[in-house]
């Protein structure tokens, strides 16, 4: 039998098979993932195959076989510094929430999330939240923005969780698809979950807030099934991507308006900094680049930290 991971514990993983039937299963005896060390052989969002356990009475499936996984993403164990955790796989698209206030998404939160997003090979999509609270200094503050993002290919959404706007285009975005939120906490991923799906009650927002009470909790992703026909992974307490390990040749490359232009800078590995005849500062130089993006670049090839907030009007 064939089925989707929804749930994992660490040892018992709840199966879901195209029927519709959920199945508890277990491993058979040591998996390893090729070419991923993690510290769990499978993640929510995997597709296996696994086989109904003869030698109890219960109904459980002993997993056997894992399918490619199209995407994966990971956290790095803090404690267990070269520990890797598999925290979902298989996601079709990644929605990273933004308010321009309450609370503030700075550019280059934003631009972090959007690399790591094309590194993982994921789609991401922009949801402007809150437009319900809007002054004329915000909503000039948020068009800019989706102008910005718009161009460079990224679509944007604008939405009010809380008035119910926008829903209906964004579950049109997420039918038939494995969708996950991510965004600072207060930008309403638990009142958007609400509005696509008043039943369900995530646990998104509990378990961050026994985090800020320095409560350790080992966190586990859920995935679950929306009556509009879509699903979601559910990730407790994961804000941002943070960034995947990477080369600082590969950097600019996740930047799509940079990637676009790379073949006509002089040298073919520039890091679009000091290099002369480079197609990137020239068109930063003319406009056609966003300050705030060329900054978020720099900001990640020099590893600086991202806690301060840039001005997404450039200088
Ligand atoms: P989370 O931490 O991302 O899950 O954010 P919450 O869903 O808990 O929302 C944080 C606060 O923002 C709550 O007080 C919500 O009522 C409020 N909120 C969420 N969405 C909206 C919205 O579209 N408009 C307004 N005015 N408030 C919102
Ligand atoms: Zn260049």
């Amino acid at each position: 039998m064939t089925g989707i991971v929804y749930k994992s514990t660490g040892s018992w993983y709840s199966v879901k098979t195209e029927e519709n039937e959920v199945f508890e299963c277990r491993i058979k005896g040591k998996f390893r993932m090729k070419g991923i060390k993690s510290t769990n052989p499978i993640a929510v969002g995997d597709v296996v195959d696994f086989e109904l356990d003869q030698s109890t009475d219960e109904v459980a499936g002993i997993i056997h076989n894992i399918h490619d996984r199209k995407n994966y993403i990971v956290r790095k164990s803090v404690n267990l510094s070269k520990q890797t955790h598999i925290i979902a796989s298989n996601i079709d698209i990644v929605f990273l929430l933004v308010t321009i206030n309450n609370p503030p998404t700075t550019t280059s939160f934003i631009d972090r999330f959007l690399v790591t997003a094309e590194a993982y090979g994921i789609e991401a999509v922009i949801i402007f939240n809150k437009i319900d609270t809007y002054d004329e200094a915000t909503l000039d503050e948020q068009l800019y923005l989706q102008y910005v993002y718009s161009n460079i290919g990224y679509k944007c959404l604008r939405i009010s969780a809380a008035e119910g706007k926008g829903i209906e285009e964004l579950k049109e975005m997420m039918k038939g698809k494995v969708s996950m939120f991510s965004g600072h906490s207060g930008v309403g991923k638990s009142t958007l979950v609400n509005a696509l799906e008043p039943s369900l009650n995530l646990k998104t927002k509990q378990i961050s807030e026994q985090h800020q009470q320095g409560q350790h909790t080992t966190t586990f992703a859920e995935m679950f099934d929306l009556s509009f026909g879509a699903r979601i992974i559910d990730t407790p307490g994961i804000r941002g991507f943070g960034i995947v390990d990477m080369e600082k040749q590969e950097i600019g490359d996740y930047f799509p308006e940079f990637f676009a232009l790379k073949d006509q800078c002089k040298f073919n590995n520039c890091l679009h900094k000091e290099e002369p005849h480079c197609a990137v500062k020239a068109a930063l130089d003319n406009d056609e680049i966003a300050w705030s993006r060329y900054k978020s670049y720099i900001q990640i090839l020099e590893g600086e930290d991202e806690n301060y907030r840039t001005d997404i009007y450039g200088e």
